[in-house]
Formats: structure tokens, C-alpha cells, sequence
């Protein structure tokens, strides 16, 4: 990529159309940022953005060190199209309205005409390259959040610890599984070791009860579903992602409570405590011998020893 094409979209960032009226947050560099993090991440790994969960997450993660104020993505990710690199594609049978449409400003509104946006093929690439993508980044900073440059820092730097800590728990699957881990690599109480605890079992898992399939995750990025450890971490210290299984609240609770558990071939056990006859136990009971759902790779699926500590530990009998 030449040094030409850098530059281009280096101007192109200092001159974005924004309200600079005072007290108004620059909408859309903040979800300029909020795209390259999710670039650099691995979550968006194709010229293909939609308006996902996950995008709206991080750009009100940056949003809140700014202002106070009520954020709508919706506002940057449609007039972002004015800046002449960010291309908006309609649904299928939505070509229409998005040709005679001036504004969407409500999030549902745009989730229902707009397929996804993509960015210049040439700043796509330009943002896979680490360095490159500090540049505009910095750009986008020093020119519109200069007041928050440090609160702005501090939050990347705190999202790329994040994710190399769910990179190094994904890379342990290598290595035999074991109960017990004697240190973690980063402060036990360190909300960045259980953000990546939770960011490696969401990738595996993708927000969905691994017992009762449910996934509901709201347009602001939360989830209906936890990152659960199967050896409780104040027992274990241990985050491995084969220690983990994604679990609604519900059944996040039932599992650590012992109402229930996981056989050897992955099915729903439940504790006898329980009763098909008494009114809205069978919540419980209904979901005996359904077999959960489970990671792509077989490497990544809860351990055996875990599963074999939780029945013989926290089962109710
Ligand atoms: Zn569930």
C-alpha cells in the first residue's frame, strides 16, 4: 500500500463532517474508532459491517468517556455515508428507500433498510495493517477527542489487553486440560482477566445457552447468557475456555446451585431434587437428558474432569 493512500485517508479523517457545535460528541469518529477496535480484535474480519450488537458495545464503551449524554449509533452509522468512504448496502428489497431516504435516525429503522456498510476496499486493507491503523487512529483522536485523549487510550489499551488474554486462553487448548491452575497471568480480580474469560466463551458459544439455546442479546451488546466456569474460578483459578460453558441466567444459577449438571456425552443432568410435579420445576426437569450445545472443534468442548468435579461436587442428590 503506498504512503499515498495512507495519506488520502488521513485527510479524509481530518475533515469529517461533524457538528463541532459545543457540547455535541463527535459522533462519528467515536464509531470510526469503534470499527477499528472490532478490526483489530478479529471481529470484523470481512469489508462487510453490519449493525451488529458488538459494534454498538464498543462505540458506546468510547461514547461514555466522552459524554454523559444518551448515545444513537444510529446518527454516525447512517451520515458517515457523507464522507464518501463508508458505503451504505440496503436489504434485499430496501434498494429503494435507501436512494429517496435523507436521514434513519432510529437504530430499528436502520437495522431493518441496511444490510451492512463497507468501507473503501483500499482503507480496509490499510486498517488490517497494524501500524497504518494506529496512524488513523491517532489522526482521530488528536483532531476531535484531544480532551479525552488519555481516557480514549487507556480504553484501547484496556480492550487489546483483553483480547491477549482470551488469545493466550484459546492457544492453552493445546496443551492437556488440568483442574487446577496454581497462578493466572494477571491479577485474579482484574476485570480485563474476566472480560476475556467472557469475550473466548462468547466466541465459542456466540451468546447462546448451551442447555436451552436461548440467545438474546440487546442492541447495546449485553447478553442474556453468562460465561460460566464449570470448577468455580475461586476454586480452580483456572479460565481455561475447556473450564467454561456459556449459560442464560437461569441455568447459569441451576448449574452452580446443583440442580443441574453434565454427563460424559454432554447431556443435562438433573438433580433429583427436583420434580416434574411440582409447578415450574419442570423448567428444570424438562431439560433431562438433552444434550447441550457444543463449540465447532471437539479440542474446545468442556473437559471431562471439569464436568467430572461439578457432578461429584455440586450435583444435589
Ligand atoms: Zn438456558
Amino acid at each position: 500500500m503506498s504512503t499515498d493512500t495512507l495519506q488520502k485517508y488521513l485527510q479524509k479523517m481530518k475533515r469529517l463532517r461533524v457538528d463541532r457545535a459545543h457540547g455535541v460528541a463527535p459522533h462519528k469518529p467515536l464509531l470510526l474508532l469503534a470499527v477499528i477496535e472490532l478490526i483489530e480484535c478479529g471481529q470484523i474480519q470481512e469489508n462487510e459491517i453490519p449493525l451488529s450488537p458488538d459494534l454498538a458495545e464498543t462505540f458506546i464503551k468510547y461514547w461514555s468517556k466522552v459524554t454523559n449524554r444518551r448515545p444513537n449509533i444510529a446518527l454516525p452509522f447512517f451520515h458517515l455515508k457523507s464522507d464518501g468512504f463508508w458505503h451504505l448496502h440496503a436489504n434485499d428489497g430496501y434498494e429503494k428507500v435507501l436512494e429517496v431516504t435523507e436521514r434513519i435516525t432510529a437504530i430499528s429503522r436502520l437495522r431493518e433498510v441496511i444490510a451492512y456498510v463497507s468501507l473503501d476496499d483500499d482503507l480496509f486493507v490499510l486498517l488490517a495493517d497494524p501500524s497504518n491503523r494506529e496512524m488513523i487512529r491517532q489522526t482521530l483522536i488528536c483532531v476531535y477527542l484531544l480532551d479525552f485523549k488519555d481516557r480514549i487510550e487507556n480504553l484501547i489499551a484496556e480492550g487489546q489487553q483483553i483480547t491477549e488474554y482470551e488469545q493466550l486462553l484459546m492457544s492453552e487448548v493445546g496443551h492437556p486440560f488440568s483442574p487446577q491452575k496454581p497462578t493466572v497471568p494477571i491479577p485474579e480480580e482484574s476485570p480485563i482477566r474476566s472480560a476475556g474469560f467472557r469475550q473466548a466463551i462468547m466466541g465459542l458459544y456466540d451468546y447462546t445457552c448451551a442447555v436451552c439455546r436461548l440467545r438474546i442479546v440487546t442492541m447495546d451488546g449485553e447478553s442474556a447468557t453468562d460465561a460460566a466456569h464449570i470448577i468455580p474460578f475461586r476454586v480452580s483459578k483456572n479460565d481455561d475456555v475447556r473450564n467454561g460453558i456459556s449459560l442464560c441466567k437461569l441455568h447459569h444459577w441451576s448449574f452452580d446451585k446443583g440442580l443441574i449438571s453434565l454427563s460424559k456425552t454432554y447431556q443435562v443432568l438433573v438433580s433429583p431434587l427436583m420434580s416434574d410435579q411440582r409447578p415450574t420445576e419442570w423448567r428444570l426437569t424438562e431439560l433431562r437428558d438433552k444434550s447441550i450445545l457444543l463449540p465447532e472443534r471437539e479440542q474446545l468442548y468442556p473437559a471431562q474432569d471439569a464436568l467430572a468435579w461439578h457432578r461429584e461436587e455440586v450435583l444435589r442428590r
